[in-house]
């Protein structure tokens, strides 16, 4: 039998990070681009005092522990106050995806319960929508203060107002820090979405190791723009890291668009961002064609699908660091990084680069494995591809209100096709829903579009699976052009030549003027398979 030590067993709660951030880093700024037009500033302390109040005025509604309190809302520092308010209550802070379709958004907030839904300016439309299809919603909170209040026919509640009529004094409850914190809805493709409810302890773990030097490597000296959405994951976790370092944080509001987030950039000084590899097309194609450059900026997080090398290439020559991160909303959500290690210091740019390009390491806390079709461990060689599991302190075990357990003895199977190599990168081959099959053999539709995008008049490539009457599936390649740029579907094809097998190549190319995006900002290939399911390959025949 094991001895029991004789430490604190102080349980590890989401609040304990913002009294840090005051503690320590309490004059520190938390700047922000408002709905409302403007700029707001303010420091570590000034929020903390604003999540006391907000937490009184939870209070005073009637809001209890274990409740549910949804937001619709863009990155910003009232978002912020919610998230610790809410969670550091006892309650359960629920983001969001307004990019949901409306009968999606009415089963979410049915399905959670929510009491109150906190929401931006922006929003109203979608809250007159659904108000009348979720009665059970006490109370609709819009986030700004009496003065831009808008018109509408609903009975709407003031944020400000709530917060002017409180004292603050208030001191943050102890609890079990298994504790529900915050609740997340996986956007997936098919089914109703699922809830991922983390708890305090998973959010303080995972907060822990993402700053991490080799994992995202945040620091007091940084100043960090999470352009990733505070309702896709919690913003990677970067509304807790950030302040448990105590780094400037800048929120960019409601404009996500190329110029609007390198004027902030440069305005804020920012050195460090995260988002998906969608929102960083826009920003190098704004900084491209005005040849600017970044004066501050020198490292990024890209995640949420697969960056594509020549993405790492464009701003590793604006002195940009990429670091390409795997996750899943399942996994709060950070599984892997790709830092290079010592070692590596030999090898050429290239090697490094060729790295560089995998998702990359298990941060600890997280442990990984890839088997066959049998459930059978594949070897850890780079070169047997298998489905990914994952498993760990911040990985899932239910779906809320869910009896089915979606683990495999004990893993949980991520949906993900990938590789290990025996220094554990890991690298993504595909989804397993968008695996090409091909005479039997797998094509990687990643590494398709991954050549495709090197191509200097692509602006976006996807590559689907066709039917084909010899091989069952062929990849076809779906391409949105750059803006004025010229590429004919022969020089597409032959761009393929030499930099994968021949028989990766795909057999047909379509030109597009846009391709659908999910709710986070991922090309939704789904649709394309659908658009295009009764498309006959010009070697069909042949
Ligand atoms: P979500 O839960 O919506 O964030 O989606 C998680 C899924 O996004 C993962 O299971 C992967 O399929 C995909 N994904 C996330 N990051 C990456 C990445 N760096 N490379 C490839 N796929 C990724």
């Amino acid at each position: 039998m094991t001895m029991k030590g004789q430490m604190m067993g102080m349980p590890l709660l989401i609040s304990s990070i913002i009294t840090q951030a005051v503690k320590h880093y309490g004059n520190n700024e938390i700047v922000s681009r408002r709905t409302e037009g403007d700029t707001h500033r303010y420091t570590y302390r000034e929020c903390e005092l604003r999540v006391s109040k907000l937490t009184q005025a939870f209070g005073r509604l009637g809001v209890k522990q274990g409740e549910r309190v949804g937001t619709l809302a863009w990155n910003g520092y009232r978002h912020l106050e919610i998230y610790y308010g809410v969670s550091g209550m006892g309650a359960v802070c629920h983001t969001i995806n307004p990019r949901l379709f409306a009968d999606q958004l009415c089963y979410i907030v049915t399905h959670a319960e929510d009491q109150y839904i906190c929401f931006d300016l922006t929003f109203l439309p979608i809250i007159e929508a659904m108000a009348a299809q979720v009665p059970g919603v006490k109370g609709w909170i819009c986030m700004t203060d009496e003065a831009h209040m808008p018109k509408s026919s609903m009975p709407l509640l003031c944020y400000e107002t709530l917060i002017e009529a409180e004292s603050g004094d208030y001191e943050w409850p102890v609890f079990d820090e298994n504790s529900a914190s915050s609740l997340c809805y996986t956007s997936g493709t098919t089914g109703n979405p699922k809830g991922a409810l983390y708890t305090h302890r998973s959010t303080v773990l995972h907060s822990y190791a993402s700053a991490l030097p080799d994992s995202l490597g945040c620091s007091a000296h940084d100043v960090i723009l999470p352009v990733v959405p505070m309702f896709h994951v919690n913003a990677w976790g970067l509304p807790y890291s950030v302040p448990l370092v105590g780094a400037k944080l800048v929120f960019p509001g409601p404009k996500l668009d190329g110029a609007s987030v390198y004027q902030l950039f440069e305005e804020e000084g920012v050195t460090f961002s995260a988002g998906v590899p969608t929102v960083w097309l826009g920003l190098l194609q704004h900084v491209q064609a005005n040849r600017l450059k970044f004066s501050t900026f020198r490292r990024t997080v890209i995640g949420g699908s697969a960056c594509p090398p020549a993405m790492i290439k464009a701003l590793n020559a604006l002195d940009v660091e990429v670091i390409h991160a795997w996750g899943m909303t399942e996994m709060s959500p950070l599984g892997t990084t790709c830092k290079l290690q010592r070692k590596h210091d030999k090898l050429s740019q290239e090697e490094k680069q060729h790295i560089l390009e995998k998702q990359g390491h298990a941060i600890y806390g997280v442990d990984m494995k890839i088997v066959d079709g049998e459930g059978k461990d594949l070897p850890w060689d780079g070169k047997a591809f298998g489905d990914l599991l994952v498993r760990g302190y911040w990985v899932i075990d239910s779906y809320f209100k869910s009896t089915e357990s979606p683990l495999r003895d004990g893993w949980f199977p991520t949906g993900d096709v990938a590789t290990i190599d025996a220094d554990g990168y890991m690298q993504i081959t595909d989804r397993s829903k968008d695996v090409i099959k091909s005479g039997g053999e797998w094509i990687s539709s990643i590494d398709v579009e991954n050549v495709a995008a090197m191509h200097p008049a692509v602006h976006m490539a996807a590559c689907i699976s066709i039917h084909h009457p010899k091989w069952d599936e062929r990849p076809m390649l779906v391409v949105v052009k750059k803006p004025g740029a010229e590429l004919s579907r022969e020089e597409m094809l032959k761009f393929f030549e030499g930099k994968v097998a021949k028989w990766w190549i795909p057999d047909d190319v379509q030109f597009v003027t846009e391709i659908p995006l999910t709710a986070t900002g991922k090309m939704l290939k789904l649709k394309l398979r659908e658009q295009f399911k009764d498309y006959t390959l010009p070697t069909a025949h042949a």
